[in-house]
C-alpha cells in the first residue's frame, strides 16, 4: 500500500521502531529490569523508571479497543483517504497503538474485531497500520 502521507522525523527513542517498520517488522520496547512492555517508545520504563531497554518483535496481532470513522480530512494530505477508520488496537503483548484501519471491511469494524499489522509506504518512510484479520477459508 502506498500513501501520500509524510511522516514526521523520528525522535531518538523511536528510531529503531521506524527502522524496523521499513523492514516490515513491528517492534516494541521491553524493560530489562521488570519486563514491562511499552509503546510509544520512551527512554525509561513507565513502571520502574529503569533506562535498561530491549526491543522485541511484536506478534503484529491484536484486537480493536475503539473505532472512529473519520469523514472530514484533518489536513489536505488526508483528502483522498476519507472516510477512513481510526482505531485503538490492543496488541497481544498488551500495549495500545492508535492507527488507521486499512483494507476490506475497515469502515464496518467493531470493538473486539481481531486485527493484524500491515505496512503502508509513505512519501518518506513506512508506517505500521492495521487491517482486519482475514479468517481462514
Ligand atoms: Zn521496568
Amino acid at each position: 500500500m502506498t500513501a501520500q502521507l509524510t511522516l514526521r522525523e523520528p525522535e531518538a527513542d523511536g528510531k529503531p521502531f521506524w527502522e524496523a517498520a521499513a523492514e516490515g517488522r513491528l517492534i516494541i520496547q521491553r524493560c530489562c529490569s521488570c519486563g514491562t512492555v511499552r509503546f510509544p517508545p520512551r527512554h525509561q520504563c513507565t513502571k520502574c523508571w529503569s533506562p535498561e531497554t530491549e526491543w522485541i518483535n511484536a506478534t503484529g496481532h491484536g484486537e480493536i479497543e475503539s473505532v472512529t470513522v473519520i469523514h472530514r480530512a484533518p489536513t489536505p494530505a488526508f483528502r483522498d483517504r476519507v472516510p477512513f477508520a481510526l482505531v485503538a488496537v490492543t496488541l497481544d503483548e498488551g500495549v495500545r497503538m492508535i492507527t488507521d484501519l486499512l483494507g476490506d471491511g475497515a469502515l464496518q469494524a467493531r470493538i473486539g474485531d481481531k486485527v493484524e499489522v500491515c505496512f503502508e509506504t509513505c512519501t518518506n518512510g513506512t508506517l505500521p497500520q492495521f487491517r482486519l484479520t482475514r479468517s481462514e477459508p
